[in-house]
């Protein structure tokens, strides 16, 4: 086994990823530990069965979160950022967002002081798991929200404050608009730029991974300059990057008689509220989304719930620089040191970061393990209390049950 090394970037943007890479992690608040330890027991145990002992990962700790208060004196050390930077692929525990320390959220401190524009999220059913829907297995989407600017982007001034005031009397003065008195102001900025880089990610991922459609999600109908911009921005970022590899919905039908060349990407896009209809009603037409901030926040949750609740949704932060793989929920911090809690959305997370490194036979390894694990029934209480017959085992006992699939 060669000596442990970084991964590097290409300057196409493609990965190089050692037989040893190291790989920093953040174990992360509350639950942390206990997923943590769960996921790396079966991440380690994917990589040893499938590649055989030729490759293996070197973790390495970064101090965030509470323990980066108690050995720096500082909840997002510099030095760990820089770290997850120059190593362009790591792994996240949830953090606790201290209060009263003003800090937002370390979450997006993260993702922006890294800027990790592209939110991914990938929701696909596990058998078993109890759903509302009557065919969940055909729900296969992953969700691509943009992580950087809309309405999220925390430009926003309380009623009555000078600020809120200020802009009202711009609006005012300037503009010629009247704001309903005392109203609290949020700006929804949308750019180009930010826009073209989220939905020619998508396009690159659904390309890569073999779905037929990137549909782009938006209320452009009432929002012109920013959501309808969203949509407009996106099908240029088609035409101009992916010109051989991507057709419209207006192409497919015009041109190919709605089946669309091998090798090529339908780019498509939909009213939101209409595409929360969609994706319950016909749930087969849809493969990639991207979307702007807000609206994706709202479909990632309701199609996690969907296919049996966000228990055991990965989900991954993505910039041009360096990628986070996390768990989608929080600290759990009742549950904090019981070794009780189901680490399934970590180790989830973990299989799309080996997917994300090439190593795609033992993202699989994982995914068809979880899967294996939780048909025999031996799951965590979230899950043992919805699933007939089944036995609760601890947090642990679940990790040592998917590696037992393996
Ligand atoms: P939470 O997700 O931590 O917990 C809500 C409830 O969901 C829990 O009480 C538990 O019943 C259930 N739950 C969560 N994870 C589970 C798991 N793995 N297995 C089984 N059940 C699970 O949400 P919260 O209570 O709103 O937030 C607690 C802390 O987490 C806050 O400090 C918040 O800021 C932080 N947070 C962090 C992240 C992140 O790191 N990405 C995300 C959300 C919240």
């Amino acid at each position: 086994m060669a000596n442990p090394a970084k991964i590097s970037k290409n300057k196409d943007g493609s990965l190089n990823v050692p037989d040893h890479p190291i790989i920093p992690f953040i174990e992360g608040d509350g639950i942390g530990p206990d997923i943590w330890r769960a996921t790396e027991a079966v991440i380690d145990a994917a990589v040893e069965k499938t590649y055989g002992g030729d490759r293996k990962i070197e973790w390495l700790e970064l101090p965030v979160g509470e323990k980066g208060y108690a050995q720096t004196g500082n909840y997002l050390p510099q030095a760990s950022l820089d770290t997850i930077e120059t190593h362009v692929v790591a792994i996240k525990g949830p953090l606790t967002t201290p209060i009263g320390k003003g800090i937002r959220s370390l979450n997006v401190a993260i993702r922006q002081r890294l800027d990790l524009y592209a939110c991914v999220r990938p929701v696909r059913y596990i058998e078993t798991v109890p759903s509302p829907m009557k065919f969940p297995e055909k729900i296969n989407m992953v969700v691509f929200r943009e992580n950087t600017e809309d309405l999220y982007a925390g430009i926003e001034w309380a009623s009555g404050s000078d600020e809120a005031v200020a802009v009202a009397d711009f609006f005012k003065s300037k503009m010629g608009v009247d704001l309903p008195p005392a109203s609290g102001i949020g700006i929804k900025p949308i750019s180009p730029a930010n826009t073209k880089r989220l939905v020619a990610s998508a396009i690159g991922y659904a390309l890569e991974n073999g779905f037929s459609s990137v549909t782009l999600m938006h209320k452009g109908n009432i929002m012109k300059f920013t959501e309808g911009a969203f949509a407009q921005w996106g099908y240029e970022a088609a035409r101009d990057q992916f010109a051989d590899r991507t057709i419209t919905e207006a192409q497919l039908y015009d041109r190919y008689d709605g089946k669309a060349p091998e090798g090529t990407v339908v780019i498509k896009d939909r009213i939101a509220d209409m595409l929360f209809q969609q994706v319950l009603l016909r749930p087969e037409e849809y493969g990639v989304i991207a979307t702007p901030n807000l609206n994706g926040d709202y479909i990632s949750d309701a199609l996690a719930a969907q296919v049996g609740g966000l228990g055991m949704a990965p989900g991954a932060n993505i910039g041009d620089v360096c990628a986070v793989f996390e768990a989608t929920h929080g600290t759990a911090p009742k549950y904090t040191g019981l070794d009780k809690v189901n680490p399934g959305s970590l180790i989830l997370s973990g299989a799309m970061m080996l997917d994300y490194m090439g190593w795609k036979e033992a993202g699989s390894a994982v995914r068809d393990a979880v899967q294996a694990a939780v048909k025999a029934r031996r799951v965590t209480y979230d899950l043992a209390r919805q699933i007939e017959g089944a036995q609760e085992v601890k947090c642990s006992q679940f990790a040592a049950a998917i590696v037992g699939q393996m």
